[in-house]
């Protein structure tokens, strides 16, 4: 045996051999990142003449809809996969109706990026009624009754009326230019209420990608601000899983499919990878995760504090997410790494 160096067995494995050259680690790499990999989410407002910075998201503004064409078109170029559109209207109302006016603000969007660019990239609307009511719940909200209990008052958000709205949100994304349809509310029966609605106006060929294991996460702090679709009174952990479980991750997954949903997605990323894991192992459809703004600013408050390598821990996160088993990663890190990815 000289499998050692110099002849000699040290009885120990030597796997700094691969590893020792850029070149001999990008030959060895398990895990690729391609700008194909990424989504960008992006917001929408209506009624603003310029893109608002927001502030607990270094980078990331809300978009008018000139200043959306024009990120739309850069995400073209650098070669991302889509865009996960995020509407918020200046008229909230307790049953979120804007969502499905045509000439909402993200209907509007769609109907002109699908204009502008055709299919060159996949346009993905978000459906949730959060950034549309007036009370910042997923669903339409009822006095509690019976089995309804609600937490800290006596409105719940009330499942099964919930899903007749979404069923019309889908038809008039779908109706505005949308390319897949990503219901993020997490109701019961919502990916089997929407694939009925698209059925029924002729909608066959468009796809579901089902936020199915959608946790409860404090991670969601920025996006708040973003979206502005902070609940009103209580919270959403009647109706998104809770951090401690992951078995519930695969039923809810599974329930997703079974209703008819073409691909599913597991929210937060980073730190959910072995949900990221378990899901992808137990599935036959594309899996996608969604690393959320918390995650995002985790990341610039670090770096714009010189504590962290900023390009070094972007790329690194989203390779992880990656290695854990999604196909693709929704970031709002997207267009930047793939430019990094490029050169
Ligand atoms: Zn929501």
């Amino acid at each position: 045996m000289t499998s050692g160096q110099g002849g000699t067995n040290p009885g120990f494995a030597r796997g700094r051999r691969l590893r020792s050259t850029p070149a001999m680690r990008r030959w060895t790499a398990q895990t690729r990142l391609a700008p194909a990999d990424l989504v960008l989410p992006v917001f929408v407002k209506e009624g603003i003449s310029e893109p608002v910075p927001i502030s607990s998201m270094p980078g990331v503004v809300q978009h008018t809809p000139e200043s959306l064409r024009k990120a739309a078109a850069e995400a073209a170029e650098v070669g991302i996969s889509g865009l996960m559109l995020f509407g918020i209207p200046a008229d909230k109302d307790p049953v979120g109706s804007q969502a499905d006016a045509a000439d909402g603000v993200v209907n509007a969007a769609l109907q002109q990026l699908r204009a502008d660019l055709g299919d060159e990239l996949v346009l993905m609307a978000d459906l949730c009624l959060c950034e549309y009511t007036d009370h910042g719940h997923c669903g339409v909200v009822t006095p509690a009754r019976g089995g309804l209990r609600g937490q800290g008052g006596a409105m719940v958000v009330d499942n099964d009326p919930t899903l007749d709205r979404y069923a019309a949100v889908a038809i008039a994304q779908a109706q505005a230019g949308a390319h897949v349809i990503a219901p993020s509310g997490m109701m019961d029966g919502q990916v089997a209420a929407i694939r009925a609605g698209l059925d029924s106006a002729a909608f066959t060929e468009t796809p579901i990608l089902a936020y199915a294991a959608k946790y409860a996460s404090g991670f969601y702090g920025p996006f708040r601000e973003a979206a502005e679709g902070a609940p009103q009174f209580g919270d959403r952990s009647t109706y998104q899983m809770d951090p401690p479980n992951t078995d519930e991750a695969l039923r809810e997954v599974a329930q997703d499919i079974a209703e008819g949903a073409d691909a599913v997605m597991v929210k937060p990323a980073g730190p959910y990878l072995d949900i990221v894991a378990r899901v992808a192992d137990a599935v036959d459809v594309p899996v996608s995760a969604y690393q959320v703004s918390g995650e995002y600013a985790m990341v610039e408050a670090a770096a714009a504090n010189g504590w962290i390598d900023r390009e070094r821990a972007v790329l690194e996160t989203l390779t992880a997410i990656r290695r854990a088993g999604a196909g693709s990663v929704l970031t709002y890190w997207a267009v930047e790494a793939a430019r990094w990815l490029r050169c």
